[in-house]
């Protein structure tokens, strides 16, 4: 879209305000609201000033600092980045009188991308796949758990024993749907307008489970409307008087929540995935990026599952995947074809947790399949059955120690999310992990407290 045409839209729909926003290296929308004559003046080429530190700072906005970051610390002076308003997803904000929103990307104050922007990076694997001749679509379905609680209950239950939306560990009926469909029927309807299509969704097991299937398009807006839906999410159940979370694992009592990642490959309008007379219509290209997707998944994982929480989910016999596998239609392996018909054979990821960053879990999933595509790999052979009952296959990493170890080292990772986001993601996982190290929990005290 032309700035002529924001303007229109802006006066058209009596626009004040407009939120401007990136995601952030945990995939959280930061950014500002200026007001709607202020925008339309940052539109002419020369951007909005940010603090880098959305970069530099971690999911609890603690610097991180001191590790060699290349932006976003005291070592470059805490020094401005230049937000780009990508017109193309500008939208009204149908819940709030007089706002609209719109996803920036990132410059530098000379104009070259920030290389550890996600959004950077996601685009900078797109444009190469496009240089491979293929266009990517993509879709996140995201599990959460809505409580009735809010931001002064949360704290002052320091974040246990919460009520949630709905009490039944057994609930996956129509019925049990219907009677929270007030909140999550609402919400559905706002994103709907919001132009994040929810394409279905519905009560999952375990209490105050949900989970939204969204819409799937072209992989840089895919990853936007995952980024768009968790903040609005967010924003919206506030104001039914509720919270979500997208914990990975919130209580080990409990499933974890996944970020299930779609994905197929179109070339000329028509799926690069599929091949009428191969086995499963499962073509070439389909099986050369299953088998490149299962080789860089343990160097990758540490971009699907970013926190150290998010390795609880890996629980064998459990729905989320333990091993990297694949196979037809089967959900209890890593990476699940669907081989659908023509336009909805696609491949789904179910290693991410709802926790995913989907811009750099998109940008993982497209490097490793298309390091396979440009490799020729040939993937072993699909899984039958329960892979759990499987026995001996090689676990992913267990930790998110290890796997950040294994992406510091991958050379697909390097070659494709390149060097300079791969230093910084390191350095600040390494963080998150030494934060972790020296943490004493609940279970620590009650398991040692007195016994010791
Ligand atoms: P579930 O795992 O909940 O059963 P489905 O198998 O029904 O999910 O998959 C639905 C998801 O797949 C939706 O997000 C949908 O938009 C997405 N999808 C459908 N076709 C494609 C495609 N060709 N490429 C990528 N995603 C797709």
């Amino acid at each position: 879209m032309e700035t002529s045409e924001i303007a229109a839209l802006i006066e058209a729909g009596g626009i004040e305000t407009v939120r401007i926003g990136t995601p952030d290296l945990e995939g959280v929308f930061r950014g500002k609201r200026v007001s709607a004559r202020h925008f339309l003046d940052g539109c002419d080429g020369s951007g909005f000033a940010q603090c880098g530190v959305i970069f530099g700072w971690d999911i609890a906005e603690e610097v991180v600092g001191g590790r060699g970051l290349a932006v976003g610390s005291a070592d470059d002076g805490f020094r401005d980045v230049l937000l780009r308003p990508d017109l193309a997803t500008f939208r009204v904000v149908p819940w709030d009188p007089g706002s609209a929103a719109v996803v920036c990307d990132v410059d530098d104050e000379d104009g070259a991308p920030v290389a550890v922007s996600p959004r950077s990076v996601l685009r900078r694997v797109i444009e190469r796949a496009r240089r491979l001749g293929f266009e990517a679509k993509m879709a996140v379905e995201l599990e959460f758990r809505i409580f009735r609680e809010d931001q002064e209950s949360l704290r002052a239950k320091d974040y246990g024993d919460l009520r949630p939306l709905n009490p039944g560990l057994n609930c996956y009926s129509i019925s049990h749907a219907s009677i929270d469909d007030d909140v999550v029927g609402g919400l559905r309807r706002q994103l709907d307008a919001y132009g994040i299509e929810v394409e279905g969704y519905n009560r999952e097991h375990g209490e105050g489970m949900y989970e939204m299937n969204l819409r799937y398009a072209d992989a840089l807006e895919a990853a936007d409307r995952g980024m768009l839906f968790k903040s609005a999410a967010k924003e919206l159940l506030a104001r039914a008087g509720a919270v979500p979370t997208f914990m990975a694992k919130y209580s080990d009592q409990l499933d974890g929540c996944s970020g299930h990642i779609h994905q197929s490959l179109w070339r000329d309008g028509r799926s690069a995935f599929r091949d009428a007379a191969a086995s499963y219509g499962i073509g070439a290209t389909m099986s050369a990026y299953i088998a490149g997707a299962l080789d860089a998944l343990p160097e990758l994982l540490a971009l699907f599952a970013p926190n150290v929480n998010s390795y609880k989910r890996y629980v064998s016999g459990s729905w989320a995947p333990t091993a990297p596998t694949w196979g037809i239609d089967n959900r209890t392996a890593a990476l699940r074809a669907i081989t659908a018909g023509e336009q909805a054979i696609r491949l789904e990821h179910r290693v991410p947790g709802a926790d995913v960053n989907p811009y750099l879990g998109f940008a993982a999933c497209l490097a490793g399949g298309l390091s396979g595509v440009e490799r020729n790999l040939a993937p072993p052979p699909a899984v039958v059955g329960n892979v759990y009952a499987a026995g001996a296959l090689p676990p992913l990493p267990r930790t998110l120690d290890a796997a950040i170890e294994l992406l510091d080292r991958s050379a697909i990772a390097r070659d494709w999310l390149g060097d300079a986001f791969i230093d910084h993601y390191v350095a600040m996982r390494r963080r998150e992990v030494e934060k972790h190290r020296t943490a004493v929990s609940d279970w620590e005290r009650r398991r040692y407290f007195e016994q010791v």
